[in-house]
């Protein structure tokens, strides 16, 4: 892409064939062209998986003049517990990865849904894998995000055999970009298979979470989640939603999670910045509830919604309007 092109286009999207994005990225310290944020291949990030990273959605809000960042704070509150996780820091403040983040947002004056990716990254040449040596720098991109999994039409998910990372292995609690290629394979077995995406279980054989999504379900009207011992990531949808369902008095239950007690959930869904809430029609080939949309799940995911288009006062507190 060129750069007089993306200069042209600054205040649109930049059109590629596969990815678009937007034009202006946070890199090395200021804002550039996102096309010019490149790294070399001698980045130790590159060659061992050393980074953390973040996802934030922005969603257009209901009058159509802004954008509401959803639970920007929260996110980099996640951000900074999972570089303490793997004993790193970075030269930004929480108070100014939130400003940084907000400033980038507001120059990339997005008008569609957006995904904004923050990254703190192993920086160094260095080909030790020790952490111990390595600088992390840190980078933001933003691309328009519409769907990552279909909301509406009922999920097709298939439990993975390739089991969750567990907590002394890689901590699924850090968000740790290495981490992800147990996420990639179970994904790319599961489409394979003709599911949506995959469901994964924990070493000792209970449900984990979904490759990039949080699980709940329902049974006997009580509004389940796994376990956040259960080696999942602490989902800051996944809280919302425990949230909604105390403000909504549906009784709900963080435990651990049975792999057959799915297969005979009343209803069932996935949630997460991208997944956002998505309820699930079948696992392995079984039937969830009556292959419809549950009514706990649809009244969950009208107010989820409702909220972050900014329809929801109440729940004003968790946007950040751009
Ligand atoms: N689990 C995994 C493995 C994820 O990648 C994500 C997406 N960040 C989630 C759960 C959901 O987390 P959140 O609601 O914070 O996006």
């Amino acid at each position: 892409m060129k750069k007089a092109v993306a200069v042209k286009e600054a205040a649109t999207v930049v059109k590629m064939t596969k990815i678009q994005y937007f034009p202006f990225a946070f890199f090395e310290g200021k804002v550039v062209m996102t096309e010019l944020a490149k790294v070399s291949i001698m980045t130790n990030a590159l060659q061992y998986g050393n980074g953390i990273f973040g996802g934030i959605r922005g969603y257009v809000s209901e009058s159509k003049k802004s954008v509401n960042i959803f639970r920007l704070k929260d996110h980099y509150y996640r951000f900074i517990s999972s570089l303490k996780i793997i004993n790193k820091t970075i030269n930004y403040s929480h108070n100014e990865l939130v400003s940084i983040t907000i400033d980038l947002a507001k120059k990339n004056k997005p008008d569609t849904d957006c995904y904004i990716r923050p990254i703190a990254y192993a920086s160094n040449f260095e080909i030790s894998p020790d952490l111990s040596m390595l600088d992390f720098e840190f980078a933001i991109y933003m691309i328009p995000l519409g769907e990552y999994l279909p909301v509406s039409k009922g999920l097709k998910l298939g439990i993975s055999n390739w089991v969750r990372i567990n907590d002394n292995m890689i901590p699924a609690r850090a968000k740790v970009t290495g981490g992800y290629i147990n996420s990639s394979l179970a994904k790319a077995d599961a489409v394979k298979l003709g599911y949506d995406d995959a469901l994964m279980i924990t070493i000792d054989g209970h449900l984990a979470e979904g490759s990039a999504a949080n699980f709940f379900m329902v049974r006997d009207g009580k509004l389940i989640t796994s376990s956040r011992y259960a080696d999942v990531l602490e989902g800051i949808t996944r809280r919302t939603i425990i949230q909604l369902a105390e403000d909504l008095e549906i009784p709900a239950e963080e435990r651990l999670i049975d792999r057959t007690e799915v297969y005979i959930a009343d209803e069932a869904f996935l949630t997460g910045t991208g997944a956002q809430v998505a309820w699930i029609a079948e696992v392995d080939g079984r039937i969830i509830g009556n292959r419809k949309i549950g009514p706990i799940t649809e009244k969950i995911q009208k107010l989820f919604f409702d909220i972050v288009r900014g329809r929801e006062k109440k729940y004003s507190g968790w946007l950040t309007k751009v």
